[in-house]
């Protein structure tokens, strides 16, 4: 009997229509299933055997398993009380791009192994250019991730220090090459340190620069340490800028540090992955204000532009300077046409690459530009309601700006800073006890199974963050939130506040 080759395409057409189905229904009722995953690590690797099938098995024995164990285990960026880290959308449009990209399976490594995937990839940056306000010289490629789009900038930065020749003659074994020093701020995402390891340049070498009471990188301290670097003879070579930081969503005084990067002869990466978009929005426009200048720019529509992941769009002000850092064609990957288009392996550091413009593409023709700053302002308005309501209320406080849809707050309930007070605690251990309450409170909401936030610290403080990205959250999920909020804290103070001033576990177990 024959082999079959792959599954038929009836086959196909009914785990298709069955697997579809499922799509369909999940996007219709997200809250079906708690946001946040319960199950115990290890749960998943136990129920599934431990080595693959010696034959294959029916699809739809695959797709009941999906269901019945795969799906437990999810946490579901698509919930509309997602309002962790930075909350994501699958929209429609982006996971019907997907399917057809995956079904093509297309590498768009030359023009040539598909021209239409490299030349939408031209075009989709281009709109999405358009759209954010960026200079017409700006040309753009698709990266999996902004972390790695960080590092290509990096790389290319390292690589405009021409008279090192770093490209042939590497860094290691050379006294003739200076310290290469890297400036962000000590809110920068930790992409840009990792990218300086793995560049070679090195953590200690990455200056995290203090920032401003708006968790803004201070341009006097960088104009400081650059000069004291140099005086060491050190070599400073990039600064990266944030818009939009991952704790608090703050933005780097772009112009400023532009006009320093300029003076100074220094590579300029803003990394907008989050808040680029927001530059959609003809009011927050500004967001973006003095990136014109920059040689490097990030923005991740995987992020906030209601495209599954992963889709970063990386803009290069001089297109031939950057690719002059990768480039490097083995005669296999030669085309009669390499003169004449782009090819994009030259614009990184994979050679294989997907076909991610399809979905980008689809997203934008879906919504329009319009329709997506319709969105992108909703969530910035929810956000700033819920930052409204912990600003009206005693037992909470904010604890940063909101410029955009992130709220960094945490609950302070009077109760608590009154028994403090009594029994005589000092300022550091009360605020001991604010942390270990908010833990818990997070900890709690997040119990739930309705809403999903996140944490950081700031200022030393244990900081709830709650943000909006989601196009199917509403205000209800959000009032939802925030009365939840609310009764957890009635609810962690019944026994009274004395318990969270002790250091004993065992008073705040949940
Ligand atoms: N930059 C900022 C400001 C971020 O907030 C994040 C992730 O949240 C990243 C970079 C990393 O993004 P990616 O997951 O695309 O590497």
């Amino acid at each position: 009997m024959s082999e079959q080759l792959d599954m038929s395409p009836e086959e196909l057409e009914r785990a298709g229509a069955r697997a579809f189905e499922w799509i369909a229904d999940y996007l219709a009722r997200p809250e079906a299933h708690p946001v946040l995953s319960r199950v115990r690590p290890g749960e998943l690797k136990e129920a599934l055997p431990r080595s693959a099938p010696r034959e294959g098995e029916p699809i739809e024995a695959i797709l009941d398993d999906f269901e019945r164990l795969i799906v437990p285990g999810i946490t579901h960026w698509n919930h509309p009380g997602f309002l962790a880290y930075f909350a994501i959308t699958g929209s429609g449009p982006g996971i019907l791009g997907e399917l057809l990209s995956a079904a093509l399976n297309i590498n768009a490594m030359l023009w040539q192994t598909s021209p239409a995937a490299t030349e939408l990839e031209e075009v989709a940056l281009d709109w999405l250019r358009q759209m954010i306000g960026l200079e017409q010289g700006f040309k753009g490629v698709i990266v999996d991730t902004a972390s790695l789009g960080t590092v290509c900038s990096i790389a290319a930065a390292r690589h405009a220090l021409s008279e090192l020749a770093i490209q042939d003659r590497g860094l290691a074994g050379r006294s003739d090459v200076p310290r290469l020093l890297l400036y962000t701020s000590e809110q920068a995402h930790s992409s840009v340190e990792k990218a300086a390891i793995v560049l070679g340049i090195g953590s200690e070498n990455v200056r995290k620069l203090p920032t401003d009471d708006d968790f803004r990188m201070s341009v006097p301290a960088l104009e400081t340490a650059i000069e004291r670097d140099r005086a060491a003879g050190g070599r400073p070579f990039c600064v990266v800028a944030t818009v939009g930081t991952t704790s608090t969503s703050s933005i780097d005084p772009v112009p400023q540090i532009a006009g320093v990067c300029e003076r100074e002869g220094l590579w300029l990466h803003v990394d907008a992955a989050y808040a680029g978009s927001a530059a959609i929005v003809p009011e927050y426009r500004h967001v973006l204000d003095g990136c014109d200048s920059a040689n490097s720019i990030i923005v991740n529509p995987h992020k906030w532009l209601f495209t599954p992941i992963d889709c970063s769009a990386l803009y290069v002000r001089d297109a031939d300077q950057f690719t002059d850092a990768f480039s490097l064609v083995p005669e296999y990957l030669h085309t009669g046409v390499d003169g004449d288009v782009t090819n994009y392996m030259d614009w990184g550091i994979a050679l294989g690459r997907r076909f991610r413009a399809l979905k980008l593409w689809m997203v934008l023709r879906y919504f329009g530009s319009a329709g997506i700053a319709r969105h992108i302002a909703r969530h910035i308005e929810l956000a700033q309601r819920f930052a409204g309501w912990v600003d009206d209320d005693r037992e909470f406080e904010r604890l940063a700006p909101a410029p955009l849809s992130l709220v960094c707050f945490r609950a302070r309930p009077t109760q608590l800073v009154q028994a403090a007070k009594r029994s005589g605690r000092t300022e550091d251990e009360l605020e001991s006890a604010l942390d270990r309450f908010n833990e818990t409170l997070l900890g709690r909401v997040n119990e739930s199974g309705t809403i999903y936030i996140s944490r950081t610290r700031l200022r030393g403080r244990f900081t709830l963050r709650l943000a909006v990205g989601n196009l199917r959250t509403t205000e209800k999920h959000v009032a939802g939130a925030w009365q939840l909020l609310q009764a957890e804290v009635a609810r962690l103070l019944d026994n009274g506040a004395a318990a969270w001033l002790s250091n004993d576990e065992q008073g705040i177990s949940i």
